[in-house]
C-alpha cells in the first residue's frame, strides 16, 4: 500500500518491475496527467525497454476486438508469458466508461499478477493518444510483460497511427456488419499484418474471407516479403486464437529475421519524437501566450505588418529560450 503513494520515481520503477500492479497502474497515470515525473521515469526506464512484443488490434467497432484480446490473454498465459492490455479510445480525450470495461474485463485476470489491463486516456496529454500510447508501451515493457496488446477501442483520426506503432498489427474483421472490408477505415488494411475473420460461428464468415483473399491477390508480393495470413476465429469460445497466436508468432520471427523489427521501431521512434517535439512546442507556446507575445504577434499579422511565417519563427525561437 506504501508503494502506491510513493512519489519518488526511482521506487515506482523498482516496484513494477518487481510486479506490483499499482505502482504500474501509478506509472501508466502519469502519462495521463502530464506529470513531471513522466520524464525522469521515461529516463529510468529507456535501456530496460525493447523485449515485449508489441501487438496491436484494430477493426470497426463490435467486430470483436475485445473478445479475441481476452481470448489471446488466457492463451498467453497458459504459457506462462505476462501480458499487459492497452485499450486506447482514440476518439475520446476522455477514459470514463472505459473504466468500467476494464472492471468488467479484469474480473478474469484480478488475482493474476502477468495480466495488467489498462485504459488510456489523453486528458491532458501533450500530442495525444499518438505519443501517450509508446510511452505506456515502454512502462509494461520496462515492468517486464513478454506482450503488450494494444486494442483501439474507438475508431478515430489516431486509430491507424495507434495500430502502426505495434510490431504486429492485427486487423479484426467479422461477418454481419455490413461490408465489413469496405468499412475498415482507409489505411488501416495497408497495415495489417494478419487478418482476423472473427465470428467463425456466423453466416457470412466464408464470405468475409474470400472477399480478403481477392483483395490480397490484387497486391504484389516480392520475395522475402511478409504475406498477411486470414486467420479465421470464433473468439466467444477460442476457437482459432492458438492458431492466430501461431500466426503472431510466425510475424515476429520474420521481423526478426529480416530486419524489419529494428526498422519498424525506428520509425515509430521518429512519430513519437516529433509528436512529443510539437506537443512541448505547444505547450511553450501556451505558456508564452500567457505572457502575451502570441497575442502581440497575432495582432501583428492581422494588421499584416508581420507575416505569419515570420511569426512562427518567433514564436519558435522564444519558445527555446522558455525552456
Ligand atoms: P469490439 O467492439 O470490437 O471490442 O467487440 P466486442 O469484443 O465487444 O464484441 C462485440 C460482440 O460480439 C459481443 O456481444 C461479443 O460477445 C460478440 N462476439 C465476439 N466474438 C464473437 C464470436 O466469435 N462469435 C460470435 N457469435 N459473437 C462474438
Amino acid at each position: 500500500m506504501a508503494v502506491a503513494a510513493v512519489a519518488d520515481p526511482e521506487e515506482l520503477v523498482s516496484a513494477a518491475r518487481a510486479g506490483d500492479p499499482r505502482a504500474l497502474a501509478r506509472l501508466v497515470s502519469l502519462i495521463e496527467d502530464a506529470s513531471p515525473l513522466l520524464r525522469p521515469v521515461i529516463r529510468m526506464i529507456a535501456p530496460m525497454t525493447g523485449n515485449a512484443h508489441v501487438v496491436g488490434l484494430t477493426g470497426a467497432p463490435g467486430v470483436g476486438k475485445s473478445t479475441v484480446t481476452a481470448a489471446l490473454v488466457r492463451t498467453y498465459r497458459a504459457v506462462g508469458h505476462r501480458v499487459g492490455v492497452l485499450a486506447v479510445d482514440p476518439s475520446s480525450p476522455f477514459s470514463g466508461g472505459a473504466l468500467l470495461g476494464d472492471r468488467v474485463r479484469m474480473q478474469e485476470h484480478a488475482t493474476d499478477d502477468g495480466v495488467f489491463i489498462r485504459s488510456m486516456a489523453s486528458r491532458g496529454h501533450l500530442g495525444g493518444l499518438a505519443s501517450a500510447t509508446p510511452q505506456a508501451v515502454r512502462i509494461l515493457d520496462a515492468a517486464g510483460f513478454d506482450v503488450v496488446l494494444v486494442e483501439t477501442v474507438g475508431v478515430g483520426q489516431a486509430e491507424v497511427e495507434i495500430a502502426s506503432t505495434a510490431d504486429t498489427a492485427l486487423v479484426v474483421v467479422a461477418p454481419g456488419l455490413g461490408d465489413s472490408i469496405q468499412a475498415a477505415k482507409a489505411g488501416i488494411l495497408e497495415i495489417a499484418d494478419i487478418f482476423v475473420v472473427n465470428k467463425s460461428d456466423r453466416p457470412g464468415a466464408h464470405e468475409v474471407t474470400r472477399d480478403l483473399r481477392n483483395m490480397l491477390a490484387m497486391a504484389s508480393y516480392g520475395p522475402g516479403d511478409w504475406k498477411p495470413p486470414i486467420v479465421g476465429a470464433t473468439a466467444i469460445s477460442g476457437d482459432g486464437i492458438d492458431e492466430l497466436a501461431a500466426a503472431i508468432d510466425s510475424h515476429r520471427r520474420w521481423l526478426t529475421a529480416s530486419g524489419q523489427l529494428q526498422r519498424r521501431r525506428q520509425a515509430s521512434a521518429r512519430r513519437e519524437i516529433s509528436a512529443i517535439a510539437v506537443g512541448e512546442l505547444q505547450r511553450r507556446a501556451d505558456g508564452l501566450a500567457g505572457a502575451s507575445r502570441l497575442d502581440e504577434l497575432a495582432d501583428l499579422v492581422c494588421a499584416g505588418s508581420l507575416d505569419p511565417y515570420a511569426a512562427a519563427d518567433e514564436l519558435i525561437a522564444a519558445s527555446r529560450d522558455a525552456s
